[in-house]
């Protein structure tokens, strides 16, 4: 391992991760068997951190539980502060991944070889002022009641194909909506609007529990309801936000163009503080590295 390798945890050590193999009778390529996360690593004044770390691992946990997926958040924590650790990286993307691995090629889980990695990637300082385009999906978020709204890795083909038929309208991102006309989320982000100054989380059951909008709940004391399509459309502001995409100001849905958005502004300097440690009533939601 010489300067330039790129570090990554797998099955309890640290590894090369570009020599990093899973096997061809792998079950959760074959069928999703697996339950990821998407964490942020931060650069504060005493170090790299990690945001909501305990939070994101027992999400993944009830992701695993719901296969029998064997998996420690102990565990994973200690493979992800180890693996920042390796890569010398402050502000970074995080990915940690549990699956089932080799076996036969039935449904069940059982015989197949439990494995977990940890990659990290750098991440450049965030681009204000990107604003997002979100065109409404054909494509309906899976309901709760076939997939549970947890990260498991077969649940994000239903993402992949909402966004690959917004991008090929021309739009960024795809917004869901369910059949009676409420708002869902995107395809990796929660909704939140401002209407009169008044901030409003957008609820569903098939949306998933996200980390920041939960964050910026407990930050705003924001309420959080059902949205129906019409009246989101009917906002002054409109934002999407997670942990990759944090607080993302949306400029146009379909048709409809948003214009100025000062109160989203506001709330993604203070999400931007909130990470980096720079809000001391905060600063439990970072572990250190
Ligand atoms: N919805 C979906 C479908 C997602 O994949 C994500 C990203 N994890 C989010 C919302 C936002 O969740 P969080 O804030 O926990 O990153």
């Amino acid at each position: 391992a010489d300067a330039a390798t790129v570090f990554a945890w797998f099955d309890g050590a640290l590894v090369d991760a570009g020599a990093m193999q899973a096997g061809l009778t792998t079950h959760a390529m074959h069928y999703g068997s697996g339950v990821f996360e998407g964490m942020r690593a931060y650069a504060t004044e005493s170090g790299a951190a990690v945001f909501r770390l305990p939070e994101h691992l027992e999400r993944m946990r009830r992701g695993a539980e719901m296969f029998g997926l064997p998996f420690d958040p102990a565990l994973c924590a200690e493979a992800t502060l180890a693996t920042l650790r390796a890569n010398r990286h402050a502000d970074a993307y995080i990915r940690p991944l549990a699956w089932f691995g080799e076996g036969g090629f039935g449904l069940d889980v059982e015989g197949h070889v439990p494995h977990m990695m940890v990659a990290t990637t750098a991440t450049s300082v965030h681009l204000n002022g990107s604003r997002a385009r979100l065109g409404v999906g054909k494509w309906r978020r899976n309901p709760a009641d076939s997939l549970p709204p947890l990260k498991l890795c077969g649940s994000y083909v239903n993402s992949i194909l909402a966004k690959r038929e917004a991008k090929a309208r021309g739009f960024d991102e795809a917004l869901f909506t369910d059949r009676e006309g409420f708002t869902v989320e995107c395809t990796g982000a929660n909704v939140f609007m401002v209407k009169d100054g008044r901030l409003t989380a957008v609820e569903h059951r098939d949306a998933l529990p996200g980390i920041t909008r939960d964050t910026l709940l407990q930050l705003t004391g924001a309420p959080s309801r059902m949205v129906p399509l019409a009246e989101l459309m009917d906002a002054d502001e409109v934002f999407a936000c997670g942990t990759a995409a944090e607080v993302a100001p949306v400029a146009q849905i379909e048709e409809r163009e948003f214009g100025d958005n000062p109160v989203t502004r506001e709330l993604a300097e203070l999400y931007g503080r909130v990470v980096r440690g720079r809000e001391p009533a905060w600063r439990h939601w970072l572990t250190d590295l």
